[in-house]
């Protein structure tokens, strides 16, 4: 039943409970802030660094005896045979529910286990999980073992209060998001569990800040181009054929006419920062001739003309752009340069896609995760999308389920830096958003 459908009289009743529970978890979440943090600093205090993959077992069991206490049903589930899975670096991950007294919709809380490397640069210890000045530091900290650590207290604090709600919780710890997400959850909604019909609503708390909803990402197309020579003496140049002065051709081609091209489209995405408004490419690695000399040693390479150059191109687009015109506009460089140069000669390979998601605003978990923010905050949610991409990818096109948003506790920028940290007062006020997302999605009006 709509609202619309409701009596006045019963609308009021309703939110007026609604508020009053919401009241009660305030309280609940506060009796709970020291056990936030010792969640979240037990959770930095393993070590899941992706790659290779360290701990997954051990994260996953951790959360398992966690949330089975909390009166979930804990499955732990290998994702064998994806990248990476082997008997040394297993892809574990954790899925748990925990069913209502009712038939009602199922909220889903998804968190990246994993870690990437350290880095250099810290002044703290990365694995210590250290609590100063109200911030929790170390690796993950914020990517997203507070946004992890949020989403588990607000269910529990949720469940405390509302012990007969409607519907069911679930709450997964998954792999490899930081490398694709293959061994996580892609491997998990290829094996239904983000049906729709299993799932209604998807929680990312990836750290996009308190007040912020990231509705979804840009599109990713990574290409290699590799262009041909001959090899030759490299005294007599004019008996062979160059393949970097035939990739410094490619290059400048897209200075003259792709850059600039790319920096006219503007998305009506909400993408943030500002730069990621529009189509962007990164020419992320170029290769060409021998291989680099190996560290140490001190003599010289020899004399040679490069017969193939390799150059890897990360382009980034927007949700009104089409992925085969995406392509097509690369092809446009190739050709222009093949009828400018003679033997020219290259070859185009596409090596990853990931075409651009977006949740629409008026989608119930958007505008549920909207509300808390106005209610929790006093202010408005922001809306935003991301400029690289996250596991929502994979719960929209495999699973199909499009009511999905990122929403989580944390500075994005401090993500992968050294002394990442999370702040207390930021998780605090997130779990406050997602249990009264819990409310107003689980709890009956009229009852
Ligand atoms: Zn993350």
């Amino acid at each position: 039943m709509s609202d619309k459908d409701q009596s006045p009289a019963i609308a009021i009743t309703s939110c007026a409970r609604k508020e009053a529970l919401a009241q009660t978890l305030a309280v609940e979440v506060e009796a709970r802030r020291d056990d936030l943090i010792d969640l979240t600093r037990d959770l930095i205090q393993i070590p899941t660094l992706n790659p290779p993959g360290d701990c997954y077992r051990d994260i996953c069991d951790y959360l398992a005896k966690r949330l089975r206490n909390s009166g979930f049903t804990v499955e732990l589930i290998r994702a064998h045979g994806t990248p990476g899975d082997c008997e040394q670096y297993p892809r574990w991950n954790v899925v748990a529910r925990r069913e209502g007294g009712a038939a009602g919709e199922c909220v889903h809380f998804n968190s990246h286990i994993d870690v990437v490397d350290v880095g250099r640069g810290w002044t703290m210890d990365p694995f210590g999980g250290e609590l100063k000045d109200g911030k929790i530091y170390g690796r993950g900290a914020c990517d997203m073992k507070g946004g992890l650590a949020a989403s588990i207290v607000a269910a529990e604090a949720f469940l405390a209060i509302c012990p007969e709600f409607n519907g069911a919780i679930e709450i997964s710890g998954t792999a490899d998001e930081e490398s694709g997400g293959f061994g996580g959850v892609a491997y998990l909604a290829q094996q239904g569990y983000f049906a729709p019909a299993r799932v209604q609503h998807v929680i990312i708390p990836e750290p996009l800040n308190k007040d912020r909803i990231c509705l979804g990402h840009r599109g990713v197309w990574w290409a290699e181009i590799e262009t041909f020579g001959e090899i030759a003496h490299g005294s007599m140049p004019f008996l062979g054929d160059c393949a970097v002065r035939h990739m410094g051709a490619v290059v400048q081609e897209m200075e003259d006419s792709l850059f600039p091209a790319l920096a006219q489209k503007r998305t009506d995405m909400p993408v943030v920062p500002e730069g990621a408004k529009q189509s962007t490419l990164n020419i992320n690695s170029m290769h060409g001739g021998q291989a680099e000399l190996p560290e140490g040693f001190t003599g010289l390479p020899s004399p040679v003309v490069p017969d193939s150059c390799r150059m890897v191109i990360d382009r980034r687009f927007l949700i009104e752009e089409d992925i085969d015109a995406v392509q097509e506009e690369v092809m446009q460089v190739l050709r222009s340069v093949e009828a400018k140069r003679d033997s020219f000669r290259y070859e185009l390979t596409e090596l990853h896609r990931v075409l651009p998601t977006m949740t629409q605003k008026t989608a119930p978990v958007v505008e549920t995760v909207a509300k808390a923010i106005a209610q929790t905050l006093g202010k408005d949610a922001e809306y935003v999308v991301s400029p690289g991409t996250y596991d929502q990818k994979h719960i929209d096109r495999i699973g199909k389920l499009h009511n999905c948003i990122a929403y989580g506790p944390g500075i994005l920028d401090l993500a992968h830096k050294p002394d990442e940290y999370v702040g207390v007062e930021d998780m605090i006020d997130s779990v406050n958003v997602m249990g009264r997302s819990l409310i107003d999605l689980l709890v009956q009006p009229e009852a």
